[in-house]
């Protein structure tokens, strides 16, 4: 069994990064507190830093001394949630509303702790490693705008690797599997008009509740029926508004949803049939219709050979007891799959796991109380800081 360890001094500055981090959260794109300090630790630490990409982005560059050789790109998300946090802790959110519910704290800070051990090893170090610190994950996406700054250029990156922390995985542990990870996540955002009137007389109107009741109804078909059973796919209409009170039929309704899969062709398809079942329910009914289909996050493929290399490399640093890699994918999507640029590039993501009964770590991501401990922050350096070193080396 291998009892790795943190060196302390690392292991403190890690805690207080994420402590500070996590008492002045700031959401998508508003991230200029947050890439200040991480700007700051980066420079440091001599790395060559570059701010402001797309937006509120960071990119810090660690050049190996030992010659020539690969870049990794190691990327970690750094916006947080508008959410209550519910926690009473001494590093709760001091800002009303915002919280880092998803963890994206601990990801710059275990992040920063990867730059810190690697840097004191750096003339070992063959190649290059680009840290990324990527604006808003959760949504409307900092990944792709990043790529379209042109991070993955100059050095050329190799390969990007990714870690995101877990709620209901036990502290101490990472899991990873190769190939499907995440789902592609599209949105619908769907408008029905029509003449509204007295609830006594719907002859007389459109009504656009029956008729988006139906749409809602139908929906379910293109999951049901129409998709091989065998390919994992979500249509949630996550909201559905009409009408003002109980008697009146109301001129507009509004059907808001997410669309979830992994296979490509079935994205596609799904993607063109919901389109055309909105349009042919509001048509055959008389409703006036718009719709807006938003291509989303891409569906997140984690590369074999890669994959293979971070469970490698987690056994080492963790010991094999604490490696999962029986998983399931999840329906949840993920834009750090944007680096792998269409699959040209081999990416791969790996949970950390934060699940402590006793300390009371009992939450999943995104809940108002979402807590972690050290022991996840330093599972995290310890494995990435290994998966970069086995991959330069390799
Ligand atoms: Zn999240
Ligand atoms: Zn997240």
């Amino acid at each position: 069994m291998t009892e790795a360890k943190l060196e302390p001094e690392i292991l403190e500055e890690v805690i207080k990064i994420r402590e500070d981090i996590h008492m002045h959260p700031e959401l998508g794109f508003e991230e200029v507190r947050t890439s200040k300090l991480i700007a700051e630790k980066l420079k440091e630490l001599g790395f060559e830093v570059q701010e402001n990409v797309a937006k509120t982005g960071v990119v810090g560059l660690l050049k190996g001394g030992a010659g020539e050789g690969k870049t990794i790109l190691v990327r970690a998300d750094i916006d947080a949630l508008p959410l209550q946090e519910m926690n009473d802790v001494s590093y709760k959110s001091i800002y009303d509303g915002k919280m880092h519910a998803c963890g994206h704290d601990a990801h710059i800070a275990i992040a920063l702790g990867v730059a810190m051990k690697l840097a004191r090893i750096k003339d070992q170090l063959k190649g290059n490693i680009k840290f990324v610190f990527q604006p808003a994950e959760e949504g409307p996406g900092g990944a792709k705008p990043m790529v379209e700054a042109g991070v993955l250029e100059n050095p050329k990156v190799d390969a990007a690797v990714a870690l995101h922390v877990a709620g209901l995985i036990p502290e101490g542990m990472i899991a990873t599997k190769p190939k499907e990870f995440t789902a592609a996540a599209d949105e619908f955002h769907v408008i029905l008009k029509g003449p509204g009137g007295h609830g006594s007389a719907p002859h007389n109107t459109k009504d656009l509740v029956a008729i988006g009741s139906l749409v809602v109804q139908a929906l379910n078909m293109i999951t049901a029926r129409e998709v091989d059973p065998l390919e994992p796919v979500v249509i949630t209409v996550g909201k559905f508004s009409g009408g003002t009170r109980h008697n009146i039929i109301g001129d507009k309704a509004e059907i808001h949803g997410t669309i979830r899969s992994f296979n490509p062709e079935v994205r596609d398809y799904v993607n063109k049939r919901v389109k055309e079942i909105v349009k042919g329910i509001s048509e055959l009914f008389g409703a006036d219709v718009e719709i807006e289909m938003i291509r989303g996050y891409p569906p997140g493929y984690n590369d074999p050979k890669l994959t293979e290399l971070v469970v490698r490399a987690a056994k080492k640093a963790i010991g094999e007891e604490n490696v999962v890699t029986d998983i399931k994918p999840i329906m949840g999507a993920e834009d750090f799959f944007e680096f792998s640029n269409g699959g040209k590039i081999p990416a791969v993501m790996f949970w950390v796991g934060v699940y402590n009964k006793e300390k009371g770590y009992i939450y999943e991501n995104h809940s108002s109380k979402f807590d972690l401990g050290p022991k996840a922050l330093e599972t995290g350096v310890l494995v990435m800081s290994e998966v970069v070193k086995e991959y330069l080396s390799s």
